[in-house]
C-alpha cells in the first residue's frame, strides 16, 4: 500500500463515539472521500485485492455492499475494468433476486442481490469499508454463491480486529487496509 493511502486513513477517517448508539465508534470515512488524492489511493489499495502479482486483473465482477460498500467498490470494479454489483437491504432491487438473513447484536438484517447480476462461474471480489462482525461479508458471499458465482476475497479499508470478523469469515481471503 502506498505511503499517501496509509496517510489518508491514519489522518481522515474519523472516530466518532457512541453512533449511532451508546457503545459504538463509528468509523466515519467521509473526510477521506471528500480528498482526492486520498480517495485515488486507497481505491488504488483495494483494487489490488483484485490483481495477481503481475498487475492482471483476476476478478469480473466486484460486489459493494449498501451503503458505503458501493462508494468504494463502484471506482475499484472501474479501475479493474470490472463490472460493479450492488447487494441492497431487503426491498431495494426492482427485480427478482436472492435473500440471505442473518443475525445483528440485536434483530436481523436480510441482504439481496440480482439472481441475474452475476453468471455462473464469475469470479468475484467484495468490498466494503469496515468489517466488523463479519456477517455482511458472510451473507455476501452466500448471495454471490447463490447465483453460481465465485467469492475470491473481501477487501476493506478497516477491520475491527477485536470483533474477530476474519475468524467468520472463514477461508475467504481478506485484505484489511488498516487494522484497529
Ligand atoms: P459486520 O456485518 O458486523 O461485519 O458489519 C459490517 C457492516 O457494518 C459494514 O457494512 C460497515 O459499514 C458497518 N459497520 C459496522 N461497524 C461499524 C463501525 N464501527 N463504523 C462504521 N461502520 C460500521
Amino acid at each position: 500500500m502506498s505511503v499517501v493511502a496509509r496517510e489518508a486513513l491514519d489522518r481522515l477517517v474519523l472516530d466518532v463515539p457512541d453512533y449511532p448508539e451508546p457503545g459504538i465508534v463509528f468509523k466515519d470515512i467521509t473526510p477521506l472521500l471528500a480528498d482526492h488524492d486520498a480517495f485515488t489511493a486507497v481505491v488504488g489499495a483495494l483494487a489490488a485485492a483484485g490483481q495477481d502479482s503481475s498487475g492482471a486483473t483476476v476478478v469480473d465482477k466486484v460486489v459493494g455492499m449498501e451503503a458505503r460498500g458501493f462508494i468504494l467498490a463502484a471506482p475499484v470494479a472501474l479501475a479493474l475494468g470490472a463490472g460493479f454489483v450492488p447487494v441492497r437491504k431487503a426491498g431495494k432491487l426492482p427485480r427478482v433476486t436472492h435473500a440471505v438473513s442473518y443475525a445483528l447484536e440485536y434483530g436481523e438484517a436480510t441482504l439481496e442481490l440480482h439472481r441475474d447480476a452475476i453468471a455462473p462461474g464469475e469470479r468475484v471480489l467484495l468490498v466494503d469499508d469496515v468489517l466488523a462482525t463479519g456477517g455482511t461479508v458472510v451473507a455476501t458471499r452466500q448471495l454471490v454463491e447463490s447465483c453460481g458465482g465465485e467469492a475470491v476475497g473481501v477487501a476493506v479499508l478497516m477491520e475491527l480486529g477485536f470483533l474477530s470478523g476474519r475468524e467468520a469469515i472463514g477461508d475467504l481471503p481478506l485484505t484489511a487496509l488498516m487494522t484497529v
